[in-house]
């Protein structure tokens, strides 16, 4: 069983300058086909298939600052051509009075089963007093939360905001809340996101976006926490699905560690089987 926790859409309602200008490094004058075949979920669907993938999870991106837009109804209506993409929802604080009750209309009326935020590029800390209803509807809901922890390359992004320490915090305060800091504290905070995921029961160490080959450099002692690391590729961004799952292979862990990490970990927290 292979679950990759971290897809973006290829389509991108509105996109900023500098989210365009890296997939355009990343794919070049493909750039225009590209986007016109991924915008259709069967062709993912066959990407999934070459690198063995049973379930993706999908990620809405409200960013407007950072990223752009790919906007809750466009991911619901993509993941509605199969079971086996899992759509998590997108919320931006600052453009809503209640998100919790946003929250719950897009979970219970349009099949979201989970929540990603994006600290770095929405502009708050994960611990802010203004995220709180939000963390307390998905633990009602009883879904994951996946949170941007570490840098990233866009411009307009606050490097401040991705420090995994202040998940401590809402791992002390919503105790049955499953939580993922993605991309873990890539560059500067590696160990706190290790000493994080470690401590708290429901922390994960959600590894999408970094060198596959280097984890072991970044967390020597992975092993012992592998039932707390979940894969994510971050297609497009990273574009080969498949070589970064091999790597994630023929790292020197335990085949019990690999498999958790590929998949059984995320099987738990998205009750598929
Ligand atoms: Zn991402």
């Amino acid at each position: 069983m292979i679950i990759d926790f971290h897809v973006h859409t290829a389509f991108y309602e509105t996109t900023t300058k500098t989210y365009r200008d890296l997939i355009r490094r990343s794919y070049g004058d493909k750039m225009e086909a590209f986007l016109k075949t991924y915008s259709s979920p069967e062709a993912f669907i066959e990407l999934m298939d070459q690198a063995g993938i049973d379930y993706a999870v999908i990620l809405a991106e409200l960013a407007p600052i950072t990223t752009g837009i790919a906007d809750n109804e466009y991911v619901a209506e993509f993941c509605s051509k199969s079971p086996r993409l899992i759509p998590f929802a997108s919320i931006n604080p600052y453009t809503i009075s209640r998100p919790d009750q946003e929250l719950e209309r897009l979970v219970k009326d349009n099949g979201f089963q989970g929540l990603k935020l994006y600290p770095t590029y929405q502009l708050y800390y994960p611990n802010d007093a203004m995220i709180y209803p939000l963390y307390a509807k998905a633990q009602e809901l009883n879904i994951p939360v996946s949170l941007h922890i570490g840098s990233s390359v866009f411009v307009g992004s606050r490097l401040k905001y991705g420090d995994p320490i202040y998940m401590d915090d809402v791992a002390v305060d919503f105790p049955d809340l499953n939580l993922l800091m993605c991309h873990s504290g890539r560059p500067f905070w590696y160990d706190n996101a290790f000493g994080i995921a470690r401590l708290h029961k429901n922390v994960y160490m959600e590894i999408s976006g970094l060198p596959p080959h280097k984890l072991l450099d970044y967390f020597p002692e992975l092993e012992t926490i592998a039932h707390k690391v979940i894969y994510g590729s971050d297609w497009p961004g990273i574009p080969t699905i498949k070589e970064n799952i091999h790597a994630i292979k023929d790292l020197r862990l335990s085949d019990d560690a690999k498999e958790k990490i590929l998949g059984k970990n995320a099987m738990r927290l998205l009750n598929v089987n």
